[in-house]
């Protein structure tokens, strides 16, 4: 089933000049990308997006984190995009993330670990409505 997914180039990505290098390798894996843009988060709106993590320990340092600079929502498309995409960004610490992987490729840490990727429909869902309008949505007409 063709799915969407809902990366974003975490703020990290964006200070280590790494936006090019990590799309390229979302465009050698298949994705197509249905829509892009460049924002600055701000601890509400971070605080809003990561709601489901309220409760963690981590959760404060997170947003401080996600509001420290611009970062760069994309809405991703493929075949089973959602679990596509974990197996390319890998795990959450990138001490034990794949190699080849995105997250053990760039990585620093548990937290700076350069990019997001919705984990299940429903947040899915959930995130790409958080940032992007119906109308952002670009159709994906590639006939491939
Ligand atoms: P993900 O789905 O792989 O991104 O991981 P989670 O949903 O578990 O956590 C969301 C984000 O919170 C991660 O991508 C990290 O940026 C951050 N994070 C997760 N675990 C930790 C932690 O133990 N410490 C800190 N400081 N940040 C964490």
């Amino acid at each position: 089933m063709v799915q969407r997914t809902l990366a974003i180039l975490k703020p990290d990505c964006v200070r280590k000049n790494l936006i090019g290098k990590v799309i390229k390798k979302f465009e050698d894996e298949n994705f197509k990308i249905i829509a892009m843009k460049l924002v600055k988060l701000n601890s509400k709106t971070a605080g809003e997006f990561y709601a489901v993590h309220k409760d963690k320990p981590f959760y404060y340092d997170l947003l401080s984190f996600m509001s420290s600079g611009p970062c760069v929502p994309i809405v991703l498309e493929k075949e089973n995009a959602i679990e596509e995409f974990r197996k390319v960004i890998g795990a959450t610490d990138p001490a034990k993330a794949d190699d080849g992987t995105i997250r053990k490729l760039y990585a620093d840490s548990k937290e700076q670990n350069i990019v997001h990727g919705s984990d299940a429909p429903e947040t899915a869902n959930y995130e790409i409505q958080y940032f992007f309008s119906m109308k952002e949505l670009v159709e994906n007409d590639d006939k491939n």
